[in-house]
């Protein structure tokens, strides 16, 4: 856990072996051949296995996008962690903004650092499904 995938040490216009990508974009080798089954392209007429620069950068950038999209509820996205997480100890505290929402803020499950994201009035019954929700949430303050 904790590792940062990325594709800034790529060389587009290198063909990489499956190991040599996992140290590229500092995975392990067994990332790389889940990545392959999930779409990464690879040379497969080669032996051993060669992947083209360019189809790792593109694999991994597309992955980082998809991991921008909202949170689904009870997720934090943990900016150490660089990935979605739960909160620490079944607990979060909401922070009202106005009557549209606000922010709930927690410590990630994972580095324990302060994790936040802003809340939609809306979710927050399937927030309390999840969590124990601590804080006010009077709209009359
Ligand atoms: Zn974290």
């Amino acid at each position: 856990m904790g590792r940062r995938v990325s594709a800034a040490r790529v060389k587009a216009h290198r063909c990489y072996t499956v190991e040599e990508a996992a140290d590229a974009v500092n995975a392990t080798p067994q990332t790389i051949r889940v990545w392959a089954r999930q779409g990464l392209h690879v040379l497969a007429e080669c032996r051993p296995i060669l992947i083209l620069g360019c189809a790792l950068k593109a694999f991994v950038d597309e992955m980082k996008e998809k991991r921008k999209r909202p949170m689904k509820a009870g997720q934090f996205y943990c900016m150490r962690c660089k990935d979605p997480r739960g909160a620490a100890f079944g607990m979060v505290t909401f922070h009202r903004g106005d009557v549209s929402g606000g922010e709930m803020e927690a410590f990630c499950e994972d580095c324990e650092g302060a994790v936040r994201v802003k809340v939609k009035e809306a979710d927050l019954p399937a927030w309390s499904e999840i969590y124990e929700v601590d804080g006010s949430d009077s709209r009359d303050p």
